[in-house]
């Protein structure tokens, strides 16, 4: 039974060289020397994807987080065990959206998903999705039964809370299809067309490819007609007068899904699914794609706030916007002004936030060059910061140019630069 990747690759980099094991060492020290900075970057979250749980029994071949749950797993923290924690977190943050997403299946957890929807809240509070693959569909009446959990759910929210829209979003891919089939995205689809649940938001997150029959399937089976493709968009235009959003993401080659092992599949990735080109609809007006400070829905919001995430085992980051090994957690705390004063305690979080995995790259490119690379070459959008500062050479020299960078910006003042001239004495002798 496979291993969530991203739990491969944390028990991968147990094992560190002694000069890796100094930069770690210096980059903990200059950490500790660094003054508090001021105003680093927005306070609030505007978004929030909160994972209830690691795991799924679809068990995708391009899924880079779920596996189904092994028979013998240990105990840990999981989200979905924690409602509470997760609600004087996350309601604290100042949203504008929050999502219930994975990491895993979050109908895993349908008790969780009741509680959130029910509970999740802030002033500015417009919009709550849900993110399935619908493997609970299996036929109308349990599909039904869900959904309808769902709605009272929301509909129990009362009127001290804000007042929120709901959206099901369905994600249905070449990959689904292959384990699950189209037939509960189909049900989900139907029985949101019931009047109990006409005022329920539904799309469809696909996954663009040629030669792939899908979301054309889903159609015929529904009746339904499609419009071309535009900007990573089509509409399904159902038989009751519903036209449904259908939105493309590209395909990540990286983890468990290689190029090689797609050229063994019979579908194709078009230009359009590369994450160079897919990425260019992030750009801000600068040009850069910060994803710290976005919301990549169909249509993308740049936003004031922070894009945030809690992940599974109670890790709390900024989407693509801290360092992968750096975060507050949950089991230590559900305060976010102390959550994201430890992230912006990070000068690789400030650079992150202000220009993302792009301004990143600049500050290191006369040393390391190459991290120009990793989005072309590994077909790769997201864990961006991941990849560059997977070294922890490279992610000590990041962390001395991202001080600079805020001594510049005068977020961090001039007598920070002390500090990070002995670590970057230190990255000398380890580089
Ligand atoms: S259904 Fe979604 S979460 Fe589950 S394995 Fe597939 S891609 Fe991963």
């Amino acid at each position: 039974m496979p291993e969530p990747v991203i739990v491969r690759a944390t028990a991968r980099s147990s094992t560190v060289s002694a000069p890796a094991a100094r930069a770690v060492r210096a980059r903990a020290e200059l950490l500790a020397a660094l003054p508090r900075p001021t105003e680093p970057g927005p306070a609030t979250a505007t978004t929030c994807y909160v994972w209830p749980t690691d795991y799924c029994d679809v068990g995708c071949a391009h899924c880079n987080f779920a596996s189904p749950r092994p028979p013998h797993v240990r105990h840990r923290f999981e989200v979905a065990d924690n409602l509470d924690r997760v609600l004087r977190l996350v309601n604290g943050m100042g949203l504008w959206k929050a999502v219930l997403s994975g990491g895993g299946e979050p109908m895993m957890k349908p008790a969780f998903c009741q509680g959130f929807i029910r509970q999740v809240d802030s002033p500015n509070l417009a919009e709550v999705e849900l993110i399935t693959s619908g493997s609970f569909a299996v036929s109308i009446t349990r599909t039904r039964q869900e959904i309808a959990a769902l709605a009272a759910a929301w509909r129990a929210r009362g009127a001290h809370r804000a007042d929120v829209t709901f959206t099901i979003r369905v994600s249905l891919d070449w990959f689904h299809a292959r384990r699950i089939g189209i037939e509960p995205a189909a049900n989900i689809l139907r029985v949101l067309g019931e009047p109990a649940f006409e005022d329920i938001g539904v799309y469809l997150r696909s996954v663009l490819l040629d030669d792939d029959r899908t979301v054309s399937d889903l159609a015929c089976i529904l009746d339904a007609t499609l419009s071309p493709v535009h900007d990573y968009q089509q509409s399904l235009s159902l038989p009751d007068g519903r036209d449904i959003v259908v939105y493309y993401k590209n395909l990540i080659l990286d983890g468990r899904m290689t190029r090689g092992r797609l050229d063994s599949l019979p579908v194709r990735l078009p230009e359009a699914s590369r994450a160079a080109v897919f990425g260019d609809r992030f750009k801000n007006d600068a040009g850069r794609h910060v994803p710290a400070r976005v919301y990549n829905g169909p249509t993308v919001v740049h936003l004031d706030g922070l894009a945030t995430i809690v992940e599974a085992s109670g890790g709390i980051k900024i989407l693509e916007g801290n360092h992968p090994d750096r975060y507050p957690r949950l089991p230590e705390t559900s305060d976010w002004a102390d959550a994201v004063s430890l992230l912006y305690a990070d000068p690789i979080t400030v650079a992150l936030v202000h220009g993302g995995p792009d301004l990143l790259v600049q500050l290191i490119a006369n040393e390391y060059p190459q991290m120009a690379d990793v989005t072309s070459a590994t077909n790769q959008l997201y864990y961006l910061a991941e990849k560059i500062l997977a070294d922890p050479v490279v992610s000590l020299f990041a962390t001395v140019r991202s001080v600079e960078f805020a001594v510049d910006a005068g977020i961090l003042p001039a007598s920070a630069l002390d500090a990070a001239l002995s670590a970057r004495h230190e990255w000398e002798s380890v580089r």
